[in-house]
């Protein structure tokens, strides 16, 4: 391997690490919270997912995200 493979695979794993995410998302049962925050990654508290079903994104994420979309 030299390097322009090396950059090819950490695009490659890179790229895929982002697919993987949003397949994931996508194959969330409607209603079910994540565990994890779909934007940085932090742990969603179990509260949190409890009084909001179906949160994807931390406390943070989701106040950026409304600010960002309109209240999405
Ligand atoms: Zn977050």
């Amino acid at each position: 391997m030299d390097e322009g493979d090396v950059a090819k695979d950490y695009a490659d794993r890179h790229n895929r690490s982002a697919i993987d995410r949003v397949l994931a998302e996508a194959r969330r049962p409607v209603g079910l919270s994540l565990e994890v925050c779909i934007d940085c990654g932090d742990e969603i508290p179990a509260e949190r997912r409890e009084k909001q079903p179906g949160s994807t994104r931390c406390v943070e994420c989701q106040a950026v995200h409304e600010r960002l979309e309109g209240g999405m």
